[in-house]
């Protein structure tokens, strides 16, 4: 068995934590459901706070829209006018999608060989589960701290923070020192991530009745080979470029909305992107490229007429130098917890944490489960990872803050 490194009061107050009501929180939050539409995280939320009130925490509760409350909790030193320390995480959810699919209740929280299944297990409501009760353990031990940490429970992740994390960040709420958001990491360190850039080619070509598809420019199929020209074309110079805790940035076809309706040759065809951005890629730089590599296509294959559009904001990466105080501490918390050697990562996914990426705090991603069981069905987390994310988190707040004696 591997060692802990933990000093005597670090090992007292971290044996306080009790997995089985870590486990029963999370069930309790699975239980109450806060999946999109419409995203009410009313319920919710008030198992939170009865949590944070039974334990004595101070919290205070934001709203842009009264179903979807964002709730901020703190404690620690300074009368909590500065916070030394963050912990984020989400707690809306994506519904569960097909029901028969699952073989559990999606909202059931259910336990089974270890592990709590339901739609938020893994992503996001572990996470707030570990923070708080890492908050709920600090406060119970009434350790002393010299700084303040705030845990922070947003709704309205999932589609895009505008009433959660953009909304409070723009509100002035959510200023700190340093910053874990919670995500499915498996327990280790991520300290960077891709960026979601949404981009659209639409593909024109030229209307005509269904029967004389030769009078008219099908636009389908325009769209068809030029998806496929893409993929042979610009996918290898994505895939060539490299970061070391990263995939390659990615560009992914996700919806094709083409055609008028039976008997017509269709005038037009929209392609919806996914592209993830790299740190040191940018919007203009992605579009500029598929618009080189479409313009090839119409110099060497056929004539294309296409438009390319991409709307909203494009969130900063996340990208905190492996070598920041802030990261060496959390991995040898981590290592220290565990008593074997850690491995710094990447978040595939990307979280709420870029709308802080250009505050110039250092930011890690860390959080209990698997990233790829996010959003599936029969979504789960160890209730083991989760207990370890609660005792990581305990003890990370506790060497960044404590008074030392
Ligand atoms: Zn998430």
């Amino acid at each position: 068995m591997p060692e802990m490194n933990l000093n005597s009061f670090e090992k007292e107050v971290l044996s306080a934590i009790n997995a089985e009501e870590v486990a029963s929180f999370l069930q309790a939050l699975i239980q109450q459901r806060s999946d999109y539409p419409p995203g009410d995280c009313r319920g919710a939320v008030s198992v939170v706070a009865e949590i944070l009130s039974g334990a004595g925490i101070e919290f205070k509760i934001h709203s842009k829209q009264e179903h979807q409350p964002n709730l901020i909790a703190e404690f620690g030193g300074n009368e909590c006018k500065k916070s030394q320390l963050m912990y984020h995480a989400h707690i809306d959810t994506v519904p569960p999608g097909e029901l028969h699919r699952w073989s559990i209740d999606p909202f059931g929280g259910e336990i089974k060989d270890g592990n709590i299944y339901g739609r938020g297990a893994g992503d996001d409501k572990s996470s707030v589960a570990a923070q708080i009760m890492a908050l709920v353990t600090l406060a119970r031990a009434k350790v002393a701290l010299s700084g303040c940490l705030q845990v922070v429970v947003v709704s309205d992740e999932e589609f895009g923070g505008t009433n959660g994390t953009r909304w409070l960040h723009q509100q002035g709420k959510l200023k700190t020192e340093a910053l874990v958001v919670g995500e499915q990491t498996n327990n280790q360190v991520a300290i960077a991530e891709r960026v979601a850039c949404g981009i659209d080619i639409t593909v024109i070509g030229k209307s005509a009745h269904g029967a004389m598809p030769w009078e008219g420019e099908n636009a389908v199929l325009k769209a068809a080979r030029a998806i496929t020209y893409l993929h042979d074309h610009l996918f290898p110079q994505l895939e060539a470029r490299t970061h070391p805790y990263l995939p390659p940035p990615t560009l992914c076809f996700c919806k094709i909305d083409g055609g008028q309706q039976w008997g017509v040759v269709p005038e037009r065809c929209k392609i919806e992107t996914d592209r993830r951005l790299i740190p040191g890629e940018t919007r203009e730089m992605a579009m500029e490229e598929i618009r080189q590599a479409l313009d090839a296509y119409a110099a060497n294959i056929e004539p294309l007429n296409f438009e390319l559009f991409s709307t909203g904001e494009v969130a900063a990466n996340i990208d905190t130098p492996p070598d920041d105080p802030f990261v060496l501490d959390a991995n040898q918390a981590l290592e220290d917890l565990s008593g074997e050697k850690k491995t710094l990562t990447g978040y595939v996914q990307t979280s709420d944490g870029r709308w802080l990426a250009k505050d110039g705090v250092p930011i890690i991603i860390f959080g209990p489960s698997e990233p790829a069981v996010a959003h599936s069905t029969d979504e789960y987390v160890s209730i083991e990872q989760l207990y370890e994310a609660t005792q990581f988190l305990t003890l990370l707040a506790l060497r960044r803050l404590r008074i030392s004696s």
